[in-house]
């Protein structure tokens, strides 16, 4: 042999500067709390797929028929991804070339009606997603919202005022899902309304996927003709998007008379060619390994684990006198309600952030401030659930929240020992992807 090949050369010394910018952001977010609900720490296997050769190989198409030579391993990488959600979810079909949660949106959209139809959803101020009808959103332009939400002073869904919405207005398209509902979706009782009208129910699962599998929440399969969802939040995967559906379409009679493409095919065809081009292979492995930890007992615990300490975190806050929005939380975030505080969400987030305790201003139902300061604070306990913190930790962190809210206006007295204590919490965890063991 004339000399050793070399190495491969390590971000380290091939751009010391990003290097330095991605160290820092490890430091910082492993020494603050992340309680921002759709974030979360991938376990390094998912960032060893997402940083793999893969994402040199183009493939167009579809598993068996692409458009580029040379894909009979990635046909093997795509199958086993859809396999696995398809098992996962128990699903008739699924698509894993979404770029991102809205991609996988815009292509039910596309799968379901074009543009011009009427839909279902709940406007973002009232926990929707922007891509549920949003004005400002493809969705809303392209699409007539008719809106519904949490009602203003239970903060729960009113089922029927939706039923009411719906028979008035006969949308194509309902769509269940948010980013800011603390509560439970009912989708049988969605689907009852759907059918009632001949709309498709389409369940977006981005939040709270986890919750599904791991059973502390209802299954929206067996009562949605789509169900679209991100695979980077609670699933603790790639930054990527996927879509569930039935294979035959029970309006094709109604609504697609003279399509020869079944449901299933309408959404592939959605996905490619209408409206992406080559999938990310590195990204779909990396959805395949996320997949299969989530078939886990573990996983399972996980899911269990992300609710008793969402629902430790509202008990502590609200003994300590803090309002939240529906009166608590089902789920993996909550809101901290600020209407009748003399400080905005906006002002409490920023303070909190001082202190390392990140999340973010938030609408609350009926609330009064604009969108850009608000009177609330969400905050969510997947990736602290997915540090291994339990009820323990969650009562110091209501503890220091509310040292925080007490102290609004001499924060400078105790951001620094709040931020301080934080890091040595989190110093006793491992982080997945980070300090993982
Ligand atoms: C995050 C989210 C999306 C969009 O995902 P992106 O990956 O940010 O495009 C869609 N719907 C819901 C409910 C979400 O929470």
């Amino acid at each position: 042999m004339r000399h050793c090949p070399e190495r491969p050369m390590h971000l380290r010394q091939a751009d010391p500067e990003i290097y330095a910018l991605i160290q820092k952001q490890t430091r910082l977010e492993s020494s603050t709390l992340k309680m921002i609900p759709s974030e979360n720490f991938a376990q390094f296997a998912v960032l060893e797929a997402t940083g793999s050769i893969l994402t040199n190989k183009y493939a167009e198409g579809y598993p068996g028929g692409r458009y580029y030579e040379g894909n009979e391993v990635i046909d093997e990488i795509e199958s086993l991804a859809v396999a696995r959600a398809k098992a996962l979810f128990g699903a008739e079909h699924a698509n894993v070339q979404p770029y991102s949660g809205s991609p996988a949106n815009q292509a039910a959209y596309r799968a379901l009606g074009g543009p011009g139809c009427k839909i279902m959803g709940m406007p973002v101020p009232q926990g929707g997603h922007l891509t549920h009808g949003w004005g400002v959103n493809f969705s809303g332009t392209d699409y007539v919202q008719v809106p519904y939400g949490p009602n203003p002073h239970t903060g729960v869904l009113d089922y029927d005022q939706i039923r009411d919405t719906a028979r008035r207005e006969r949308p194509r398209m309902i769509w269940v899902g948010g980013t800011s509902y603390p509560r439970v979706f009912h989708y049988d009782r969605f689907a009852e309304i759907a059918r009632e009208v001949d709309a498709y129910l389409v369940a977006d699962i981005a939040h709270i996927n986890g919750l599904i599998i791991a059973g502390v929440h209802p299954d929206p399969v067996p009562h949605c003709d789509v169900v679209t969802s991100t695979s980077h939040k609670m699933l603790r995967g790639p930054r990527a998007g996927f879509l569930l559906s039935r294979i035959e379409d029970r309006y094709q009679h109604k609504y697609f008379p003279q399509s020869k493409l079944n449901l299933a095919k309408r959404v592939d065809r959605a996905v490619f060619p209408m409206l992406q081009g080559g999938p990310h292979i590195h990204v779909i492995a990396a959805m395949a390994v996320a997949f299969k930890e989530a078939t886990t007992s573990q996983f399972r615990e996980y899911g269990r684990q992300i609710v008793a300490n969402c629902r430790r975190l509202a008990d502590g806050l609200m003994a300590r006198g803090y309002r939240l929005a529906s009166g608590g939380t089902d789920n993996h975030l909550l809101i901290m309600d600020f209407r009748d505080a003399p400080y905005t969400g906006k002002q409490v987030a920023k303070a909190l952030a001082s202190a390392g305790i990140i999340c973010n201003f938030n609408m609350v139902p009926g609330d009064p401030r604009k969108p850009l300061v608000t009177s609330g604070v969400r905050m969510g306990t997947p990736a602290l659930t997915s540090m291994g913190m339990k009820e323990p930790e969650m009562d110091l962190i209501a503890g220091w929240i509310d040292q925080v809210c007490r102290h609004m206006d001499r924060l400078d007295e105790i951001a620094g020992r709040i931020r301080a204590e934080i890091a040595e919490l989190c110093s006793r965890f491992s982080i997945p992807g980070i300090t993982e063991k």
